[in-house]
């Protein structure tokens, strides 16, 4: 049987995932769940790099984003769900690739220069945060992954990756997989407010988790066409986030295609075209809301992340042991 090739990506345990996280990554991961060995990384040291104040509600978080990822229908079972800080080994390879990686280099990286200028006082800025676009190579490089499904923001970091896994393989030995970036049709689903990326930590998330009545308000209040203040406007339709979700979540096309020529014209409101616009993302969430209320059972949550890191150790120590030798920073003998 030819062995199955690796996936590696996974989450910041901040917050709920939103339909952002669900388009932008999660749809090729459930796409992907049997035809790769796959590597779902809860990346708690990742969230200290932005959030080391915020350590009390970590667990919480965890739970929360690991019963997500079963609502949508990651399977335990079938792919290894671990915990960052329980693989001691990516932190250690985060170290050993560090020497040789340029500070210039990663001060280059768009998504660093952004998280770095929104410190509110630059004597904030830790080496932690500098460091994490190492770390996340180190995620990725230590299973020898080959695919990498992310959402746009994160692409800066996979090029990272690939650029580390070739600077090692030529200075010392071929021995790291170089991975592949896989972005999907939606890489960076923009918010509610029209503004930025949809974020867990900006409030202008739907995340799957909301109930039926948050969905209707969320998208009752969502931003349209700025210059459209009644409803006999012409509106734009490119770049308006209201069709944007709706080109998503509508498999209606008779019935969008007609909503966007009515806007065009001025001759539908905005409150027709959002209520099928909440009715569409309900129905989408749905099922995730039913499945979700199978796993509330928080003790099966933990043994699925011990028993997941463990088997994920295993590989990271072997690998590691390889890259150690390769480095000629083995000293086993003593
Ligand atoms: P935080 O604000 O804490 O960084 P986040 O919402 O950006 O949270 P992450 O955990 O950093 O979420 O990202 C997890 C994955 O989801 C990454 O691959 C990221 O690219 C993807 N992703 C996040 N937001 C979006 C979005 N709006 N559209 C598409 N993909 C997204
Ligand atoms: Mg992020």
């Amino acid at each position: 049987m030819l062995k199955k090739q690796i996936l590696v990506t996974g989450d910041r345990p901040t917050g709920s995932l939103h339909l952002g996280h669900y388009v932008g990554t999660l749809e090729n991961r459930l796409k992907l769940q049997d035809d790769f060995n796959c590597f779902f990384l809860i990346a708690d040291l990742h969230m200290l790099t932005t959030h080391n104040d915020k350590v009390e509600e970590l667990k919480q978080n965890i739970q929360s984003l690991v019963l997500d990822w079963l609502a949508v229908g990651l399977d335990p079972n079938r792919s290894n769900f671990y915990l960052q800080s329980l693989i001691p080994e990516i932190s250690e390879l985060t170290l050993l690739l560090s020497m040789i990686c340029s500070v210039p280099r990663v001060q280059r990286i768009p998504t660093l220069k952004e998280k770095a200028s929104m410190l509110n006082d630059q004597e904030n800025y830790s080496v932690g945060l500098l460091s994490y676009p190492v770390l996340m190579s180190s995620d990725i490089l230590i299973f020898n992954a080959s695919k990498v499904p992310v959402g746009e923001d994160q692409l800066s970091h996979v090029e990272l990756a690939r650029e580390l896994s070739r600077r090692f393989n030529s200075m010392y030995q071929e021995l790291i997989v170089e991975p592949e970036p896989l972005i999907s049709d939606f890489p960076r689903l923009i918010g509610t407010d029209g503004k930025a990326k949809m974020s867990k930590s900006l409030n202008n998330s739907i995340f799957l988790s909301d109930s039926e009545d948050e969905v209707n308000k969320k998208v009752m209040r969502m931003f349209t066409d700025p210059n459209r203040t009644s409803a006999d406007i012409p509106g734009k339709v490119e770049g308006n986030p209201v069709f944007i979700y709706h080109d998503i979540f509508n498999d209606d096309l008779d019935e969008l295609n007609e909503f966007k020529e009515r806007y065009r014209k001025g001759t539908i409101g905005d409150v027709e075209v959002k209520k099928s616009l909440a009715r569409r993302i309900n129905t989408f969430l749905e099922p995730i809301r039913e499945k979700r209320l199978k796993f509330s059972n928080n003790s099966e949550i933990f043994d699925i992340i011990i028993d997941g890191s463990k088997k994920a150790r295993e590989i990271a120590k072997e690998n590691l042991e390889k890259i150690k030798d390769a480095m000629k920073i083995s000293f086993k003998e003593f």
